[in-house]
């Protein structure tokens, strides 16, 4: 037994832990989760725990269902909600086939065959996310319009604010769980919140955007209100972003900074950025992975352009350009040191692991093919008209997600990050979703065409 997990059993005892809930992720993106008592402890590090996965999404056929959820130790945190002794505690796994082999159904382990990737490279991944989400009053199941929980709107500070306290108890149950956090504000939409973590390994940032997720549900709970992670609830409104700040580090020394260079920027760092572009579209679907995470893309954006809280609806780069897909923000003079670039495509809704095993395969074909990277964007790109964007070069992103699948379906680089299992279950589920979609008759519809025809 190595030292992290005898620290585990130690601290199991010490703190009256009854509980311990092993978690791991679906394709989608879905926390699973499975309780352990104690005792099973020891047992689950050496050879895991089995479970039937052929009811998990994406998981297994059903003649190879049986799976094995094998802790990590070094992701052992004991739950706040559930303080009062006898208390719980969480780790998450890897999930392993019956013969021990890595499952090439769990998203954690696409995320570090990439990570493993970019350490033969000689690089190391780090990435901060900017979480963008709505708090509700209440959350409508049958799909009427929901009601946020607060008519503020970006960076607003407003006594009795319910977002206020909310962000409160929830960064400071965050922090107790070892989660960093590095700002919180009100976004711009009523009942929209933002807290970004503080940069970590790509591993542990995805991990950590899943605990997040259920702690902000939790909090909100608590208050008498509802989180969600939905790309865009509310036409009128801006949507929710997951905005990435990307770096790659060569030992300590940031690999994307160049003393002199142009925006610091060195040509791994141009290189990485060109990748990102040239497959931005093919990688959508994992990016926005639902029909509604095209809403947010292309609903509003040209309505409000400058109004600061968009998202980007073409592919190209800019420095400090927010209507840019990536952004390369403002060097810092005194940071020397430091490069790094923010892709504003991601929203809340997708699978962390996934998405940045996308994101890093894109950079990193980019590099190695040595991609040349296009001239910036320096207009507000929602602004300019077809006939300019195209003279520029910049194309837009999917209209919506069934575009978003048939590109994907051609992408070698998608298929090759994601491997076989998860790539086809990945297709066939969001086909279902896009059909579904496209054959429902809408209130659009009946409202533009009942009164008239
Ligand atoms: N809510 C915007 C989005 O969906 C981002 C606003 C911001 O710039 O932080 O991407
Ligand atoms: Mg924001
Ligand atoms: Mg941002």
């Amino acid at each position: 037994m190595d030292k992290q997990q005898e620290f585990v059993l130690r601290t199991l005892e010490e703190r009256d832990i009854r509980f311990v809930r092993l978690w791991f992720t679906d394709v989608l993106g879905f926390l699973k989760s499975v309780a352990v008592a104690p005792a099973e402890l020891e047992q689950a590090f050496d050879e895991g725990i089995g479970f039937d996965g052929s009811a998990i999404e994406g998981f297994a056929r059903v003649y190879e269902s049986d799976m094995i959820a094998k802790p990590d130790p070094s992701t052992f945190q004991v739950l706040p909600w559930r303080a009062e002794a006898p208390g719980t505690a969480r780790m998450f796994c890897d999930i392993l086939m019956p013969d021990g082999s890595p499952s090439f159904a769990d998203p954690r382990y696409v995320l570090k065959r990439a990570l493993a990737k970019t350490s033969d490279l000689g690089f190391t991944f780090y990435t901060h996310p900017e979480i963008e989400f709505f708090l509700l009053k209440h959350k409508p199941l049958d799909g009427s319009r929901p009601t946020p929980a607060d008519n503020s709107g970006y960076f607003d500070h407003t006594p009795q604010n319910v977002g206020m306290d909310f962000r409160r108890q929830a960064i400071t149950m965050l922090e107790s769980m070892g989660i960093s956090v590095e700002f919180s504000h009100h976004e711009g939409a009523p009942g929209q919140q933002e807290i970004d973590l503080r940069y970590a390994d790509a591993l542990s940032t995805a991990d950590n955007i899943m605990t997040f997720r259920l702690v902000m549900k939790q909090v909100a709970l608590e208050q008498g209100v509802n989180a969600t992670f939905m790309p865009k609830p509310f036409s009128e409104y801006p949507g929710s972003g997951m905005h990435t700040h990307l770096s790659l580090f060569e030992g300590d020394r940031n690999a994307f900074y160049e003393s002199g260079a142009e925006y610091q920027l060195s040509k791994v760092g141009r290189s990485f950025i060109a990748g990102l572009l040239r497959h931005a579209a093919e990688i959508s679907a994992v990016t926005n992975q639902w029909v509604n995470s095209y809403k947010r893309i292309w609903g509003g954006s040209e309505r409000t352009a400058g109004a600061g809280g968009e998202a980007p609806s073409y592919i190209c780069w800019g420095h400090n350009n927010r209507s840019a897909l990536i952004r390369v923000p403002m060097y810092k003079p005194g940071k020397t040191g430091s490069a790094r670039v923010e892709v504003r495509s991601l929203d809340s809704g997708c699978n962390p692991y996934l998405a940045y095993a996308v994101l890093l395969a894109a950079g990193l074909k980019g590099i190695e093919e040595g991609y040349e990277l296009p001239p910036g964007a320096d207009d507000d790109v929602w602004a300019l008209r077809d006939a300019e964007r195209r003279a520029l070069g910049i194309e837009p992103l999917p209209q919506n997600l069934g575009e978003a699948i048939a590109l994907m379906e051609r992408s070698e680089l998608v298929a090759e990050t994601l491997g076989e299992h998860v790539y086809d279950f990945f297709l066939r589920n969001k086909k279902q979703e896009w059909e579904e979609y496209r054959s429902e008759v809408t209130a659009f519809e009946l409202r533009k065409n009942l009164p008239v025809l």
